[in-house]
């Protein structure tokens, strides 16, 4: 009796036209993601289908979990279209699983015609078999298991309860965006919540050596590992941004020194996100959460670029980014201590309504464009990104 794990597509499926698109780029995205086990992988219209070795279910089934554009896992037993081979695989199951439960429904969905009983029939002859051989009672409103029954072609799948998958897009089905990925709470959030509508990313992280600490872009690395397991083709691109803000420092007006700083990292990111066939921009602000990210401030930081600027977290509660944070297990990694370039050169006062005309008189008192086309020639690219990283020691980040 053959044991099979059974995905079934999540949004995807509403997508008539290309759909083929969709479902060999999250059979590649699989592939990718179970390299390191022995399976074979079948993909038909509705779903596809995984068979491994037994003992590498368990992990297989958490791999996937992490796997946009699936909206469920199953783990199914494959027998014959046989009445009898059906009876019996269902309470071989049931005597191995049903311990814990009270209750129960059956639901049957016969694909192949050709099979002699009907779904509606058949749901009653599972049932009394169930009633008879177990101890469970049915409840065809809130049961604590559905039997699944799924009679195809192939053959019969009989399951229990479904394990949620991640939902969204197959990640790269848009193409890629690049991520401004700082060691703070919400630049990870924002990156898991892109990948999650299909889209691929590479990084860029502006470093302020020595001000920031070696420690500080070792964190941002470690969040970039935690999000590539979603990926597996994540980058990190790390601008050397010291010399730049330096300048900013000494010629712009303390309030403006941050809304100014932003210009410049959006300059860079677009140059660098041309660079790499990066669609779009991609960060973690949020409207009002600090003086940078009021509405004006948006106003005056994004006039630098024409590229779109998405902020999947823009209209989220801090304490919603938080517990998405805690969710995707990069939260205890970005409350790590080290500060980034941002919190070092933070003016007293920031502005909060900041004017545009002021802002690109003041940048005329320094030669930005040849900084800006320094920090790219220096930029460091990191590929060798983890899939299955685990912080199992603060130590690993030092
Ligand atoms: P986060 O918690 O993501 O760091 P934040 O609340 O600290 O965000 P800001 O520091 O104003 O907010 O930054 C807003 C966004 O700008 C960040 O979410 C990130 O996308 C980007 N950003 C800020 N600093 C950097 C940096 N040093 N390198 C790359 N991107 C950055
Ligand atoms: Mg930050």
């Amino acid at each position: 009796m053959e044991k099979i794990i059974l995905i079934k597509y999540g949004e995807l499926t509403t997508k008539k036209g290309n759909r083929h698109v969709f479902i060999n780029l999250l059979k590649n995205n699989v592939k990718k993601i179970l390299k390191d086990y022995d399976v074979t992988i079948i993909k038909e219209r509705s779903r596809m289908y995984i068979s491994s070795k037994k003992e590498d279910i368990d992990e297989i089934v958490l791999k996937l979990q992490k796997v946009f554009g699936i909206q469920s896992i199953v783990i199914s037993y494959k027998v014959n279209n046989n009445i009898d081979e059906i009876k019996n695989k269902v309470l071989e199951i049931l005597k191995e699983e049903s311990a814990k439960f009270k209750t129960f429904k059956v639901i049957t969905k016969r694909a192949d015609k050709n099979f002699e009983v009907k779904s509606m029939d058949f749901n009653n002859i599972i049932g009394g078999l169930v009633l008879k051989n177990t101890h469970l009672k049915v409840d065809v409103h809130n049961p604590d298991i559905k039997i699944n029954i799924e009679i195809r072609p192939e053959g019969t799948f009989i399951y229990l309860n479904e394990i949620a998958g991640a939902g969204g897009y197959p990640v790269g089905i848009q193409g890629k965006g690049l991520l401004m990925l700082s060691g703070g709470i919400d630049s990870p959030v924002a990156g898991y919540l892109a990948l999650k509508r299909g889209i691929d990313l590479e990084c860029i992280y502006f470093d302020s050596p020595p001000h920031t600490k070696v420690m500080a872009k070792n964190k941002v690395i470690e969040l970039a590992n935690i999000i590539n397991e979603y990926s597996g083709n994540i980058k990190v691109h790390v601008i050397p941004f010291t010399k730049l803000q330096e300048e900013i420092y000494k010629n712009v007006d303390n309030s403006y020194i941050i809304t100014i700083m932003r210009r410049m990292m959006y300059r860079i990111a677009e140059k660098v996100a041309k660079k790499r066939g990066c669609k779009v921009i991609i960060n973690g602000e949020s409207i009002g959460q600090v003086a940078s990210q009021t509405l004006d401030s948006m106003v005056a930081i994004n006039h630098v670029t024409n590229m779109p600027v998405i902020r999947p977290v823009a209209c989220m509660d801090k304490i919603e980014i938080i517990d998405l944070a805690r969710k995707i297990n990069t939260y205890e990694t970005s409350i790590l201590p080290y500060e980034d370039c941002c919190t070092l050169f933070i003016p007293k006062h920031p502005v909060i309504n900041p004017v545009l005309e002021k802002c690109i008189n003041m940048e005329k008192n320094f030669d930005y464009e040849s900084l800006i086309e320094e920090c790219i020639n220096d930029m460091e690219t990191i590929t060798n990104l983890k899939t299955d990283f685990k912080l199992d020691n603060i130590d690993d980040l030092l």
